[in-house]
């Protein structure tokens, strides 16, 4: 007998009819089917620096090509403890307490499912980065926003304080932040791991874009603040300072008493992190130099510049964002009636793709802002700015 539609036990998940296409990816489609110029997706085109390139490619010969350890490859693992420890004076216990994982995006995953239960509220600074709200909700995780300044982003603490409730569990910090640019100052941090300390929460923070910070400004790690080593979980990575966004590495660190059930986790999804290419990274740590850390952030600053003058040209008004690689402008100009519109348009008239600030606010907000990213190859990101000058709206 054939089975009517609402009968079926065919039928998709609680979760799947809510989910939507992510605006950045819809944006990278229509920029390919028109050969256009993609500054919405954080891909980061530069180059990857040699000694993680060969190193990655060398270890692939030599046989490092089967499953590693589930956290990852002991060089590696002592690499990054190296690493936390010549930044921020932060030890972490290679055997215990870093997990290497396929990107921060799967670390936080990981953390997510091991720190987290269904229901429980984890407060999010707005603008947000869309995947931190996507995977909370996807682990029926109520993600709870907490509005930044509209002008400079600022943190109001009364804020904060007045978004939390007993079902709070966790803040999620992102810091360099995208899409704002904001590098959250020590005040500002300060008021965050008081409300941390206050009420017992976690603290997962997502530190990726930690070297590309500009004019002076300076990342600050928030587990070195005191009392928050052990509620915090920090997310990193190599997709962005390496360059190498595909290759799908990155880490976690936290205390051992949370790292077992977030590498069990990560395993179950990932198995491990690409063999030959954690060798990449591990040599990437080791070899290069201090320079090449403040070479990164000189460069894109000098990149932030260019964009900077040619959508103030183009008369679109951005802010001016101290870290990350994104620049969010107000579009209130070109015609649309929402920001996907006018993102469609400016795609449209000038083969420039950028993402409709809408994608990184609660519904409603953000209708008037695009968001750029500038980490591309200078030749396309001068021929994306040589196009913006001459867009006439
Ligand atoms: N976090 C933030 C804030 C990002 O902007 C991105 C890239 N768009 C990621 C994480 C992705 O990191 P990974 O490639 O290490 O998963």
């Amino acid at each position: 007998m054939a089975t009517t539609p609402a009968a079926s036990r065919l039928a998709l998940s609680q979760l799947a009819p809510g989910v939507l296409q992510s605006e950045i990816r819809a944006m990278t489609t229509l920029c390919d089917q028109m050969g256009g110029i993609n500054l919405s997706q954080g891909v980061c085109d530069t180059p990857v620096p040699g000694v993680v390139m060969d190193a990655a490619i060398e270890a692939m010969r030599a046989g490092h090509n089967i499953y590693t350890r589930l956290d990852g490859i002991a060089r590696l693992r002592l690499a990054i403890r190296a690493k936390q420890q010549r930044d921020y004076a932060l030890s972490y216990d290679p055997e215990n307490e870093v997990l290497v994982a396929s990107g921060a995006t799967a670390g936080l995953h990981a953390a997510a499912m091991a720190l987290l239960n269904p229901g429980d509220e984890v407060i999010l600074f707005e603008p947000f980065y869309g995947y931190h709200v996507a995977t909370l909700k996807s682990m029926r995780v109520v993600p709870v926003l907490v509005a930044l300044a509209d002008d400079d982003f600022a943190l109001d603490p009364d804020a904060l304080s007045a978004a939390i409730t007993p079902r709070t569990r966790a803040i999620l910090l992102n810091t360099p932040a995208n899409p704002s640019g904001k590098v959250f100052s020590l005040s500002e941090i300060e008021a965050i791991a008081h409300a941390c300390l206050a009420h017992d929460l976690f603290l997962f923070t997502d530190e990726i874009y930690e070297y590309f910070v500009y004019d002076g400004a300076k990342h600050i790690a928030p587990a070195t603040l005191p009392g928050m080593r052990e509620r915090t979980i920090a997310m990193s990575g190599f997709s962005k300072t390496f360059s190498i966004t595909g290759w799908r590495l990155g880490y976690a660190t936290a205390d051992a008493r949370w790292m077992g059930a977030m590498s069990y986790f990560h395993d179950l999804t990932y198995v491990c992190a690409p063999s030959a290419l954690q060798h990449g990274a591990a040599a990437g740590l080791e070899q290069l130099p201090p320079s090449f850390y403040t070479q990164v952030a000189t460069d894109h600053q000098d990149k932030r510049e260019r964009i900077l003058s040619a959508l103030r040209a183009a008369g679109m008004k951005p802010t001016v964002p101290a870290g990350a690689y994104y620049v969010l402008a107000d579009v209130s100009s070109i015609d649309g009636a929402t920001a996907a519109e006018k993102a469609r348009h400016l795609l449209k008239q000038t083969g420039v793709a950028a993402v409709a600030g809408s994608a990184f606010f609660r519904k409603g907000k953000g209708e008037n802002l695009l968001r750029f990213c500038f980490a591309k190859k200078d030749d396309e990101l001068n021929e994306a700015c040589r196009r913006l000058r001459e867009f006439k709206g």
